[in-house]
C-alpha cells in the first residue's frame, strides 16, 4: 500500500490491522471501517471492557481476536498500534521484516483531515495548556476542538467531522511521546514544546531516544509552520535548533522576541499593552503559568485577540487531578495532584505552596531517583508518608532528612497523614509514581483519594 504519498492514500478494500483495543484503537477502527478498509482489531488482554468494545465493532462489522495476537495480524497492508506497544517489540520487529508500514493512531486520523493542527507535548503540563488553549480557541471564525492524549481520540473526533464537515475547525491535539513514535505524514501547523525533563525512562532507554520521540512532532513542518517553544528550557532549544520552521518563544523570565512578557505583576504585548494582571490569572504556580503564556501564544498566532486570551486566563480553574484543592477541613487542606506521575511534576506542586506539607508519595515506581525531593529545597515538606509498590524504595532515598514513614496503601497514608497533621497544614497527593499498582489509572487514584476525603468531611 502506498503510504508515502499523503494525497495517493486508499485503504479503500485494504488490510487495515489494528493492535491495541483501547480507545483509541476503537476509534481508529471506526474510522478506517468507514473508509471502507478491511480492518482487524487484535488485543493481547481479554478484560470485560475490552470484550464489550469488541463486541460492539462486530455489530460494524470489524472482526477482532483478544487474548493473545494471531498470525492474522501479519496479513495486513497496514498496521495501526496503539502507544501502549513499545517500538523495539517482537511485534513490531516483525511486520518491520514483513514491510508493514506502521503508524500511530494520530498519524491515522490526520490523514482525513486538513484542518489547522495544534499539536502540544512536553514532560509535563500538557492537558493542562490543552485545556487552556481549547477555551481560546473559541470565536465566530475558530472552532477549536481538543483531542489525542485528553481521553477524547482524535480518530473520533474526525470521523465525526468527516459526516458533519466544518471549515472553521482547528485541532488542539495533546500529543505523547509514544503517539509521534510511528508518525510518515503528521504535520502539526503549530507544534507546542512545554519541556523536557527525564518521564518514561523505563520505557526508553535513554534520554536522547525519548528526546528523538517527542522532536519527531516537527519533523514534516515547513517555513509556513509553528514552533511555540519555552525558551527557559535549555535542552528544548538545542533539539529545535534544526527546524526550519518559525520559532516562537516563551518563557518566565524576560526574552524580547517573545509575544508576550510577563513581569512581577503581570503579562504585557511586544506594544507594552497589559494582556492581564498576575492577580487575575486563576491558575496557581509558576509552571501554570508557564502553561498560560504557551497557551496564549499559539492563540496569538492562530489570529485570537488578546481579549479573549485574557478573559480565558481569568476564568480558566485548572483540571481535576493537578493541583486540585479537595477540601479543608478543620483548617487542614487536602489537595489532589494524583496526576503528578513524575517527580518533576512533585517539585513543582511543593514548590507552589507556600504552608507546612504533609506529602502522600508513592505507587508504581517508574525508576525515578527519590533524593531529588530533598528538603533542603522544600521548606515546606514536613513529613513524607511512602505507600505502594515504590515505599521501601522511597524510604530508602530520603533517609532522615524529613520525618517520613509508610503506609500499606492510600488508605493507610491519609489517615497516618491525618494523625500527623496540624491546623494550616496541607496533606498532599502528588504520588510521582504510576498508580497502575493500586488502581486502574491516575484519575481512579485522584477520584478514591476525594471520596475519602469527602467521606471524612460528611462523618465530621
Ligand atoms: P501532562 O498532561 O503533561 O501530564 P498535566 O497538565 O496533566 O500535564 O500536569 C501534570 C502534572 O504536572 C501536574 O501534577 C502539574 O502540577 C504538573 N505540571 C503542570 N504543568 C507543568 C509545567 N509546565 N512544568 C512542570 N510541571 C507541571
Amino acid at each position: 500500500m502506498i503510504v508515502k504519498d499523503r494525497d495517493k492514500i486508499n485503504i479503500k478494500g485494504k488490510k487495515v490491522v489494528i493492535l491495541g483495543l483501547a480507545l483509541s484503537g476503537v476509534a481508529a477502527a471506526k474510522l478506517a471501517a468507514y473508509n471502507e478498509a478491511h480492518v482487524f482489531v487484535s488485543d493481547n488482554n481479554e478484560t470485560k471492557e475490552l470484550i464489550n468494545s469488541l463486541n460492539k465493532l462486530k455489530e460494524l462489522k470489524i472482526n477482532g481476536e483478544l487474548g493473545n495476537h494471531s498470525e492474522q495480524i501479519y496479513e495486513a497492508d497496514l498496521w495501526i498500534v496503539s502507544p501502549g506497544i513499545p517500538q523495539d517489540s517482537e511485534l513490531i520487529i516483525r511486520a518491520k521484516e514483513k514491510r508493514i508500514p506502521i503508524i500511530s493512531e494520530i498519524e491515522f486520523a490526520s490523514w482525513y483531515t486538513d484542518s489547522p493542527i495544534i499539536a502540544i507535548t512536553g514532560s509535563n503540563g500538557k492537558t493542562t495548556t490543552a485545556h487552556i488553549l481549547e477555551k481560546m480557541v473559541q470565536t465566530d471564525q475558530i472552532h477549536g476542538l481538543l483531542a489525542g492524549n485528553v481521553g477524547v481520540p482524535f480518530s473520533d473526533m474526525v470521523l465525526n467531522d468527516l459526516n458533519n464537515p466544518n471549515p472553521k475547525r482547528v485541532w488542539v491535539l495533546e500529543i505523547s511521546s509514544f503517539q509521534m513514535e510511528f508518525i510518515i505524514h503528521f504535520k502539526p501547523f503549530i507544534s507546542i514544546f512545554l519541556n523536557i525533563t527525564p518521564d518514561h525512562l523505563n520505557r526508553y532507554s535513554s534520554m536522547k531516544e525519548y528526546i528523538a520521540a517527542k522532536m519527531n512532532m516537527w519533523s514534516n513542518q515547513t517555513k509556513e509552520d509553528f514552533i511555540v517553544y519555552n525558551v527557559d528550557d535549555d535542552i528544548l532549544v538545542e533539539e529545535i535548533a534544526e527546524s526550519t520552521s518559525r520559532k516562537v518563544a516563551f518563557g518566565l523570565n524576560y526574552h524580547p522576541e517573545a509575544i508576550f512578557q510577563p513581569n512581577r505583576t503581570k503579562i504585557y504585548t511586544q506594544e507594552h499593552a497589559t494582556l492581564i494582571q498576575m492577580e487575575d490569572i486563576s491558575l496557581p504556580g509558576k509552571h501554570n503559568l508557564s502553561n498560560a503564556l504557551a497557551a496564549a501564544t499559539a492563540a496569538n498566532i492562530i489570529g485570537i485577540p488578546n481579549n479573549k486570551i485574557s478573559t480565558v486566563l481569568s476564568s480558566f480553574s485548572g483540571v481535576p487531578h493537578r493541583l486540585e484543592k479537595v477540601a479543608e477541613i478543620n483548617n487542614i487542606i487536602y489537595i489532589n495532584d494524583s496526576k503528578a506521575t513524575n517527580l518533576d511534576a512533585v517539585n513543582v506542586a511543593l514548590q507552589s505552596l507556600s504552608q507546612p506539607i504533609i506529602l502522600l508519595l508513592g505507587g508504581l515506581d517508574k525508576g525515578s531517583d527519590f533524593r531529588s525531593l530533598l528538603p533542603h529545597t522544600h521548606k515546606y515538606l514536613k513529613t513524607v508518608i511512602a505507600f505502594g509498590q515504590a515505599k521501601e524504595l522511597i524510604l530508602l532515598a530520603i533517609r532522615d532528612a524529613v520525618r517520613s514513614t509508610s503506609a500499606m496503601d492510600l488508605k493507610e497514608a491519609l489517615s497516618l497523614a491525618q494523625n500527623y497533621s496540624q491546623p494550616g497544614d496541607i496533606i498532599l497527593l502528588s504520588p510521582g509514581c504510576a498508580s497502575f499498582d493500586q488502581f486502574e489509572n491516575f484519575e481512579h487514584r485522584g477520584d478514591y483519594f476525594k471520596d475519602l476525603v469527602n467521606t471524612m468531611e460528611t462523618s465530621e
